[in-house]
């Protein structure tokens, strides 16, 4: 038996996906601990492992910032702040055999496995790049000669270097660590296979979230799922939209609005019911579309259930995810600026029934499960325990 310490940020579409994998190790007779703001500490004690709480300078709900730009320095410089008060409260624990932590934000992660020499493993919640696919070169608009950008990443390497992490560049992108999961099937990431031999796609790890209430469907009319996520959902009059075209449709609607205060919605129609939160998963299990965001995790999930989606995408990596939904026949992309009611529904009830998106839905349920899911993840790091490579 190992201990097994996991790290994670904070937001849940970066804690959800590494549930999984906890799950399965503690079953496997692993000690897992996994470290974590306080708020995700229900959802972390069910997969048997023992929570341990860190502090946080994010908070949870808000609009976050876009992810290029100025808004991606600003948020290069608070990830920056969030990694030296994590590490700072981590770095007298002791020693693990081994590291799991998310790739994309809980850096301390790096600096924790480097500092205690044993293996890092990293969890990539989203589509990962390299030279043959970035989302930077696609997606986004940074300018790596901006003075604040290199300023930035400057700050960023300092502290690593400051804390005995010599190797910025693998600071900076992860490549010293001695596994690399992604939790999406390779075939839904972009030029998959040119990520083969540098990352293990072992899809979504989805657990029973018991710790979220269940869902049952009020009527036999179809439900349709809308939920813009846990970060950029602050769109009253979107939703206001949606609730004013379901009147009169024979469909039961749940929508999850986050901070947004219902009473700006208005007077809703008896078939629609908002939450700021949902079980997701719950309500996915008799969805028939999901209209999402399409974040990584609600965007996997989707697929998972096999539910045809409807793509608003809210930031830069969201686009990408839409995109691909559509390239890949599992739903619409549509543009989150110029929707309304009418052009929502319009898409929504022609991929209800369509046999074709149903068809692709089916063709990746099954990607899904050849790759291997939370099993397969923890085969790699359990590889790792008997003289895997430790970072550098
Ligand atoms: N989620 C949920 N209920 C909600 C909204 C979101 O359980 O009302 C969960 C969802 O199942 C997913 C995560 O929160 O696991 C959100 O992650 P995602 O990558 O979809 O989007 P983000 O919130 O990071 O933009």
């Amino acid at each position: 038996m190992a201990h097994i310490a996991f790290f994670a940020p904070n937001g849940p579409g970066h804690v959800n996906p590494l549930l999984g994998l906890a799950t399965e190790l503690v079953r496997r007779g692993h000690r897992v601990t996994f470290a974590a703001p306080e708020s995700f500490a229900d959802r972390i004690t069910e997969t048997g492992a023992e929570h341990v709480p860190t502090p946080t300078t994010w908070k949870g709900q808000g609009e976050a910032p876009q992810m290029h730009g100025a808004e991606l320095i600003r948020a290069m410089g608070s990830l920056l702040t969030e990694i030296k008060v994590v590490h700072a409260d981590q770095v007298d624990r002791q020693a693990p055999d081994l590291v799991v932590h998310d790739a994309t934000l809980a850096w301390w992660g790096r600096l924790l496995a480097h500092r205690w020499g044993v293996p890092a493993v990293e969890n990539w919640p989203n589509l990962v790049s390299n030279k043959h696919w970035s989302l930077h070169h696609d997606y986004t608009t940074i300018k790596p000669m901006n003075p604040r950008f290199l300023l930035t990443v400057f700050r960023m390497i300092r502290y690593a270097r400051s804390q005995g992490y010599t190797d910025g560049g693998a600071f900076m992108t992860g490549t010293n660590a001695a596994l690399r999961l992604v939790t999406l099937p390779k075939d839904f990431q972009y030029e998959g296979e040119a990520f083969a031999d540098t990352h293990l796609f072992v899809g979504p790890t989805l657990t029973d979230r018991s710790f979220q209430r269940d869902w049952t469907p009020p009527s036999d009319d179809p439900v349709l799922l809308v939920s813009l996520g846990t970060a950029y959902n602050e769109r009253p009059d979107f939703y206001r939209e949606v609730a004013r075209a379901a009147r009169e449709r024979p469909w039961h609607v749940v929508m999850s609005i986050g901070g947004t205060d219902p009473a700006e919605l208005g007077d809703l129609p008896p078939n629609v019911e908002v939450h700021a939160q949902v079980p997701q998963l719950a309500v996915l299990r008799h969805a028939t579309v999901f209209v999402t965001h399409a974040g990584m995790g609600g965007t996997m999930e989707g697929l998972a259930h096999e539910v045809p989606m409807v793509a608003l995408p809210q930031m830069a990596e969201q686009r990408a995810n839409a995109d691909r939904i559509e390239q890949l026949g599992l739903g619409r992309a549509l543009d989150p600026d110029t929707v309304d009611g009418a052009s929502l529904w319009k898409a929504v009830e022609e991929i209800a029934h369509d046999p074709s998106v149903r068809e692709r839905l089916r063709w990746m349920r099954g990607r899904i499960d050849e790759a291997g899911g939370a099993e397969a993840a923890a085969d790699a790091v359990e590889g790792l325990l008997d003289g895997g490579t430790a970072t550098s």
